[in-house]
């Protein structure tokens, strides 16, 4: 019964799970260059012929395989802004918003998590603060896809509270041992290392490190995580037991590692931003798609006046999304202060995605409900957009003591 239940599904087009060029093309639109648009067109094609045909295989198994590391170190797209001298690329984030848009046509929020935890978030850091040894290593294995990163910040009692971190590391020598435990680490049991943020120091900010874990170190262990989407990323558990460190993985300074994190923050906001834009364009698109062939009462569901108006509530908040991360990502680009706008990007653009995505699951009736529906992949994915990176509650409260909004 099922199995007939998904052909069906599967036969009918705009539930395909390659989408169609958007409206724009490009889900944050700007004047793209010929290398922008080079760029776009390689990477739509390897989408396309070795990212989308595999997704529900990645889902199923709960993490990408390594090959698409490789793949996409070889087709130079995996360290964009990392150092040339280590194997980078030494690109402007323009271009990892065409790597994020084309990773986005595959359907599943996960891989481009996947991705950017690996280059972006885990590898910046060591690329930005790291000593020529560690950046040899660390960097230019991960821009080549042999060596594959993780980002630990968040523990069981210190998520948006980065400074209230317990995870400890105490030098002993030519080494540190740490001890404690980070919770829902993407890439965490995938990674050959993790870039984690430890406490070295006294309570609060101050006394916070950043430090390079190899996963095969003796006193690692981790954990799979179960979650309720983007499971084609995994995340996982991470518990420390004396797990001995060298003192030069350290990055920078001791007790310097609460000005790295943040520093990685809008570079991971703006990610969010640019996945969240295109998420939501992917879902509109999809549910147009649908309310244009599925018909009630005797006329396409785009008949009724509702959902034209439903819809048309969505594509002007992806739009006014879509100018905020453009705003903010030309400000982070131009090396201006960007905090109050990149927040705002953020904010908008995961609370668009989250209304875009009930709003196209509506559309779609009991389809959008059943488990081999593309959009109800794309609802459920749409959900942890608002808490990764700083939840909406945290970019309001940047916004407003951004803009003079905290009372004295
Ligand atoms: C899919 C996924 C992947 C992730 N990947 C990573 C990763 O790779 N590395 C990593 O380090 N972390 C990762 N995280 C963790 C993520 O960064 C945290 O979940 C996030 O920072 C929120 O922390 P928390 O879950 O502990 O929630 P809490 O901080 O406990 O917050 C709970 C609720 O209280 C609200 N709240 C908190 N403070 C305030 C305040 N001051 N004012 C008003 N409301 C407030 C929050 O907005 C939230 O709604 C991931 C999370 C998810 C869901």
């Amino acid at each position: 019964m099922i199995t007939q239940f998904v052909s069906i599904i599967q036969a009918t087009p705009g539930l395909d799970l390659c989408p169609g060029p958007t409206n724009q093309g490009a889900a944050v639109d700007r004047d793209w260059s010929e290398e922008h648009d080079a760029l776009r067109h390689s990477l739509r094609s390897y989408v396309r012929a070795k990212v989308t045909p595999h997704v529900l295989d990645w889902e199923a198994a709960g993490e990408v395989p390594r090959s698409l590391f490789a793949d996409l170190a070889d087709l130079g797209v995996l360290g964009l802004r990392l150092s040339p001298e280590y194997g980078g690329g030494g690109q402007d984030f323009w271009f990892t918003v065409v790597l994020l848009e084309e990773l986005m046509r595959c359907g599943s929020i996960g891989v481009p998590v996947a991705v950017m935890a690996h280059a972006e978030f885990a590898t910046m850091l060591i690329d930005r603060y790291g000593a020529p040894a560690l950046r040899d290593r660390y960097v230019r294995g991960a821009s080549a896809g042999r060596l594959v990163g993780a980002l630990g910040v968040s523990e069981p009692d210190a998520g948006s509270d980065v400074a209230a971190i317990r995870t400890r590391a105490v030098r002993d020598g030519a080494d540190y041992v740490i001890n404690g435990s980070k919770l829902y680490i993407s890439n965490g049991t995938i990674a050959d290392y993790i870039t984690l943020a430890v406490r070295t120091g006294g309570p609060g900010a101050k006394g916070l490190s950043v430090i390079v874990v190899p996963a095969d170190s003796h006193g690692l262990r981790r954990r799979r995580l179960r979650k309720l989407g983007t499971h084609a990323s995994d995340t996982a558990e991470l518990f420390f037991e004396d797990c001995r460190v060298p003192a030069a993985n350290l990055l920078g300074a001791e007790n310097a590692g609460f000005g790295m994190i943040m520093s990685g923050f809008e570079g991971e906001r703006l990610v969010l931003s640019v996945m969240a834009c295109s998420h939501a364009r992917l879902m509109f698109d999809e549910a147009r798609e649908w309310g244009h062939q599925r018909r009630a009462f005797g006329q396409p569901v785009l008949g009724f006046q509702v959902w034209q108006h439903r819809l048309a509530d969505v594509l002007t908040r992806i739009e006014a999304a879509e100018a905020l991360a453009l705003r903010g990502i030309d400000l982070y680009v131009r090396g201006r202060p960007a905090q109050s706008e990149i927040s705002m990007a953020k904010l908008f653009a995961t609370e668009t995605a989250r209304f875009a995505a009930s709003e196209c699951a509506q559309i779609y009736g009991g389809l959008g409900y059943m488990e081999e529906s593309l959009m109800a992949r794309l609802h459920r994915d749409a959900l942890a957009m608002t808490v990764g990176a700083g939840s909406s509650e945290v970019m309001r409260s940047l916004i407003a003591r951004a803009n003079n909004l905290v009372a004295p």
